[in-house]
Order: structure tokens, then C-alpha cells, then sequence
């Protein structure tokens, strides 16, 4: 049987796959500058016997392996690469020797689990009809998104997938245990940089001048009824003001206040629409009291939607793989992925890999400096990507 195979074959590659995550975890590299990294999974690929590889979007990489009657089918397999500005704080053999970067996304793991199952699919391809493309993809962290980069570039063309997987460790869940849901799942994310102008000057003679902070106030309170006035209850939404700057003092009123926040929703229309609604109030507030607004949206990645038969059939595997206790429903997440980037094209499902272990101290949150993952989520990481990817090919 296909998945006793993979099981095994995972399980033989594991020391592997742990040397490889830990290669790629001492030599972080940041977005978009990922040349080392992408020539690591290169040679590793080549090492497997994988030759159709082409580079995409200057530092990602994507490679067929195929099986039998290869044009029948294509399912995408997805790893993001980059790492963090972050300075691992983590004493362990495999720490970063780039001194302020580090993988704290766990992007080592999705890279080696990728990997991983490139090696077992490669091993079972006489087993499996149809092609298995890897996607290697740069730059998941920092706006416009390596995935719409390497869409840009043609990285779901020429064969075009079907449906994608992405998978992504989650350090709330358990090692051995991994998450799916249906549907909406993660949040679109927008920047968004305020300029609230007045006219500043001494704070004694409030008369003669036009006070930006107090424009700036009641902009901010006003800006929280579009979600809570203007949303659907029924669709998630929030909106948060992270930092405001008025650089003045006890007695001056500045000339200017800058503001920056985010917005963060679950459904397309509504995102276009909460954008204009936020340039709107906050244009009414600041020029009814008497000041200037530059309110610039910084777009960033579309909400993630994952497919629901797919996902229904990759949940189904993973019960299969690794019994349905250690399968779990996930929650909303109003974080972002540029995976989502992909789901907008194809048909796509983004699950989440358990990288916890408490009795080790392993409990560290995702892009914070003491963040590690048990190491046995990698064996799962690898089988179970191959597993999905045999059994979405048999699907019809
Ligand atoms: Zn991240
Ligand atoms: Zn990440």
C-alpha cells in the first residue's frame, strides 16, 4: 500500500530531513535575497534524481517530478523559504549564524518537509499517475508576497495545477497533530499609514492654531465604527492602530501627527469597500476641524480561502495517515499568508503542522526570538505532504 510506503520512506528519511531543516535554520536568509537557500534546494533536488527545475521570480524554484501518464493531472506542493529581521535568542547547535535574522516563521521546516517529500515522491513515482510540482517560492514575509511573484511568473502555468498544498507549523498544536478547516480561514492584511496636517504652535493659544493631535483623536475613534457600524456581523473584521506619532510637548502642539494601523478582513467585496468607507470618515473628521489628510491603503495579501472538497479530501487523508485523533478543526485566523495569492487562481488548501511539545519547553509563538519546533513534526511534515498529494492525484 501507497501510504505504508510513504510511512516508512518518511521515516527512513528523517535524520535527513532534520539535517536539512537545520542547515537551512543556521543560514537564515530575508526575503527576496533567499540565493543560498534557493541553491540548497537545488542541489538537494538534483541529489534526488529531480532535474526539471526552473528558477522563478529570481529566487524560487519549481520542479515536476512525474509519474505515470504525467498530462492526466498536476497538484502543487508549496514551501516558503525566507526568514525573519529577528535575533534568534534560541541556544541550540543549529542556531543562526546570520546575526539578526532567523527563521522564526519556521519557513526551515516548510523548505526541508518540502523537500522531504520531493525525495519519497520521486522514490514512488512509477506508483502514481499524473505530476507533482514543487513550488519553492521567496520573499512570504514582506509585501508584494513571493507568491504573487512567482504567479507573475508563470509558476502555475505550463503544466497548470489543479490544486495547491501549503502547509505551515502552528506551535498551539501538539507535535503529531495537524489542523485543518474548511473555508474561509485567514485575513487579508492592509497597511495603513495616516498624515493628520494642522498648524502647530504654542499650546497656550489653542485660538491660532489648527491641533492635529486632537483631529487625529477623534479620527481614530470615529474610524472604529466601520467595523463596528459598517461590517457584516458576519464577516470578521477588524482594525487596529499600532502607532501614533505627535512630536511635540507639554506646551507645543505639532505641526503634523502620523498614525499606522491595520485592517484585516475575510471577504474580497467588503475589503474594497471598508477601504473607501475609512478614507471617507477619517476626510470628513480632519477637514470639518479644519486640517489636511493623507491617508494612503498599503494593500497587502487577499483573504485565504481554502477549497472545500480539496480540503475535505487532504483532512480525509491526514485522518487516514495519522488517525482522527490527531487530526483538528482549526479556527479563524486574522493573520496572513501569501498562500492566499495562490487560492485566488486554483483551488487551494492550507493546513497547519503541530510543532509544540510542552514537556520540552517548545511553546515559543511563531516570529518571536525563542521560537523552535520539536523536531518530529518534520517526518509528518514530509510524509503527509507526499501522502495528500498521491491521494488528490487519484481524485477525480
Ligand atoms: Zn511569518
Ligand atoms: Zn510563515
Amino acid at each position: 500500500m501507497v501510504k505504508d510506503k510513504i510511512i516508512a520512506l518518511a521515516r527512513s528519511y528523517k535524520t535527513e530531513i532534520i539535517a536539512n531543516r537545520r542547515h537551512l535554520h543556521a543560514h537564515p536568509e530575508l526575503s527576496f535575497q533567499e540565493y543560498k537557500t534557493m541553491a540548497f534546494v537545488e542541489e538537494k533536488l538534483k541529489s534526488f534524481g529531480i532535474t526539471n527545475i526552473e528558477k522563478k521570480a529570481n529566487t524560487g524554484l519549481v520542479a515536476l517530478i512525474e509519474g505515470k501518464n504525467p498530462g492526466q493531472k498536476t497538484v502543487a506542493l508549496r514551501g516558503d523559504m525566507d526568514a525573519l529581521p529577528i535575533l534568534e535568542q534560541n541556544e541550540v547547535s543549529y542556531k543562526s549564524t546570520e546575526p539578526g535574522v532567523m527563521h522564526a516563521c519556521g519557513h526551515d521546516v516548510h523548505t526541508a518537509s518540502l523537500l522531504g517529500a520531493a525525495k519519497i515522491l520521486h522514490e514512488i513515482k512509477d506508483g502514481f499517475e499524473g505530476t507533482i510540482k514543487l513550488i519553492f517560492q521567496p520573499g512570504e514575509e514582506l509585501i508584494p508576497g513571493g507568491a504573487s511573484l512567482m504567479i507573475k511568473d508563470k509558476a502555475l502555468e505550463n503544466p497548470k495545477p489543479s490544486s495547491i498544498i501549503g502547509q505551515h507549523v502552528m506551535p498551539l498544536i501538539p507535535v503529531g497533530k495537524v489542523g485543518f478547516r474548511k473555508g474561509m480561514y485567514m485575513a487579508s492584511a492592509d497597511e495603513l499609514y495616516i498624515t493628520v496636517k494642522g498648524k502647530g504652535g504654542h499650546g497656550a493659544m489653542p485660538e491660532t492654531l489648527v491641533d492635529p493631535v486632537l483631529i487625529a483623536s477623534h479620527m481614530i475613534v470615529a474610524l472604529q465604527q466601520v467595523v463596528s457600524r459598517n461590517a457584516s456581523p458576519k464577516i470578521p473584521s477588524v482594525l487596529s492602530f499600532g502607532r501614533i506619532e505627535a512630536l511635540g510637548a507639554t506646551n507645543i502642539i505639532p505641526n503634523e501627527v502620523k498614525i499606522q494601523g491595520t485592517f484585516r478582513t475575510l471577504n474580497e467585496e467588503w475589503r474594497a469597500k471598508a477601504h473607501q468607507h475609512m478614507v471617507k470618515i477619517a476626510k470628513g473628521i480632519v477637514e470639518g476641524m479644519g486640517g489636511e489628510l493623507d491617508f494612503e491603503v498599503r494593500k497587502g495579501y487577499p483573504f485565504l480561502k481554502n477549497a472545500e472538497a480539496l480540503t475535505e479530501r487532504a483532512q480525509g487523508a491526514a485522518i487516514d495517515y495519522l488517525g482522527s485523533e490527531n487530526v483538528v478543526d482549526l479556527d479563524i485566523w486574522m493573520a496572513a499568508e501569501d498562500f492566499s495569492y495562490y487560492t485566488q487562481e486554483i483551488d487551494g488548501c492550507f493546513y497547519r503542522l503541530g510543532t509544540r511539545n510542552e514537556a520540552k519547553g517548545i511553546t515559543s509563538g511563531v516570529h518571536t526570538p525563542t521560537f523552535d519546533i520539536d523536531e518530529d513534526a518534520l517526518e509528518i511534515g514530509a510524509g503527509l505532504m507526499a501522502f495528500i498529494a498521491v491521494n488528490e492525484l487519484k481524485s477525480k
